[in-house]
């Protein structure tokens, strides 16, 4: 299982999630991955970037915003026995990352790997905290490190790739035995470490990622992501009011779906579930009811549907290269652009499906929005375009007007 930010959020959201692994184990055995609370990675990033700058009362002040709320989340989640132990680990970390941001003010250098290194505060500060708020239910856990549970990466700073099997190995070395003593292995997610022992990152939103090798490394029956919303949606549900969950989705779908920013998951995520085919089940952390969205190997029919969602990534620039003569290596200009989006249009009926682009652009077109530049991926299961940053949400919602993706049209997939 794996919690998302917002499903840590405070101590409210920690102590639920503790409350779902409970509800679940009695028939499970688990591995948990812990993301960082809330948006605590996008205000690391924040201060690395004004530490670099030498902006140091900002610095100070987001830094002891991201201290505070660790030291009264972790005071409020924890049991009287285990709170002094947990609070001299989160001021020890508190400290090491108060140094870390030092360094990189005095030396004015953000590298990739000291960015790694201090984005990596926010699950190593957040994991201990669920794991003992799970321990005061009285369930045996262990907090870890990427590192610890076995996630070896290279050294690519920033979008670490992980070595599938040393990784492999290494994890069902260190966590059987745990498993096998009752003891629930709660793992950072989104960081790793390369062989030398340097923390690295997966990339942005790279505890989902952590999840599916975990699961794919124990060859778990299934792999469960908590987020806020109810499942893998039609649109982003905050630009499309009407957006609807998915029920099931391939993996192929997933995929290009997370490529193309949906749930903001790493593009990556699926991959290791998919090598496996182990299903992986999205589902809200606040509504236990619902079933959520699987993701899973079979293709399904998509109710004579040819398209399942629109998404969307924000803030792209596009990189005009201008060339004299095509293959002669003259480059005659070179523009930069700002402000531009990307959307996409996902479903695996649209491979040979003729007539979809037609009416991708022609919905388009009736809007006056300017298309920039078109793509479709190899898998045939998406078409995507560029247009600028403030017509993308537009462009989101005429689709799926036009593929009739919400709840008032009949769904049977
Ligand atoms: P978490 O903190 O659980 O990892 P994220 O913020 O990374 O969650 O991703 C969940 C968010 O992704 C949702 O709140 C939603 O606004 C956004 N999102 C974008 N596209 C989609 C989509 N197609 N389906 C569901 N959520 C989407
Ligand atoms: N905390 C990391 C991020 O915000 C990883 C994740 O949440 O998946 O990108
Ligand atoms: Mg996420």
């Amino acid at each position: 299982m794996k919690f998302g930010g917002s499903s840590l959020a405070n101590t409210a959201r920690i102590k639920n999630a503790a409350r779902i692994v409970q509800r679940f184990l009695p028939e499970n055995k688990m591995v948990v991955v812990a993301s960082a609370m809330n948006n605590t990675t996008d205000q690391l990033v924040e201060i690395g970037e004004l530490a670099r700058k030498g902006e140091n009362a900002r610095v100070g002040k987001i830094l002891s915003r991201i201290q505070t709320l660790h030291i009264k989340t972790a005071r409020a989640a924890s049991m009287k026995k285990t709170r002094r132990e947990l609070l001299n680990l989160i001021d020890r970390l508190n400290m090491e990352l108060e140094k870390t941001v030092e360094g990189i003010s005095h030396l004015r250098e953000l590298t990739p790997r000291s960015r790694d290194y201090l984005l990596s505060f926010g699950e190593r500060l957040s994991t201990p905290i669920l794991a003992a708020a799970i321990q005061n239910l009285g369930i045996k856990t262990r907090a870890l490190t990427g590192a610890e549970a076995g996630i070896t990466s290279d050294e690519r700073f920033g979008e670490a790739n992980p070595l599938a099997e040393v990784s492999y190995h290494e994890v069902r070395r260190r966590l059987e035995p745990m498993l096998s003593r009752s003891e629930i292995p709660v793992v950072t997610g989104f960081i790793a470490a390369t062989v030398d022992g340097s923390i690295t990152t997966l990339g942005r939103g790279g505890s989902d990622y952590t999840a599916t090798l975990l699961g794919a490394a124990l060859n778990t029956d299934e792999i469960w992501i908590w987020t806020d919303v109810d499942g893998l949606m039609t649109a982003d549900p905050r630009i499309v009011k009407d957006a609807r969950v998915l029920p099931t989705v391939s993996f192929g779908e997933a995929l290009e779906l997370s490529f193309f920013g949906a749930k903001m998951m790493h593009p990556r995520t699926m991959q290791p579930a998919e090598q496996r085919k182990i299903p992986v089940r999205i589902r809200n952390s606040s509504k236990l009811t619902l079933e959520g969205t699987l993701v899973s190997s079979e293709e399904i029919d998509n109710g004579g549907r040819v398209v399942k969602a629109v998404s969307m990534i924000r803030s792209v620039g596009i990189v005009t290269v201008q060339l004299a003569l095509l293959g002669q290596g003259f480059v005659d200009k070179v523009v930069a652009e700002k402000d531009a989006c990307i959307v996409a249009v996902v479903g695996s009926g649209m491979k040979g499906t003729p007539g979809v682009a037609a009416r991708i652009f022609g919905a388009v077109a009736r809007k006056k929005i300017n298309v920039r530049i078109v793509a479709q991926g190899s898998s045939e299961y998406n078409v995507s375009f560029v247009v600028s940053e403030h017509e993308g949400p537009e462009a989101v919602r005429v689709l799926h007007d036009e593929f009739q993706l919400g709840p008032e049209h009949v769904w049977n997939c």
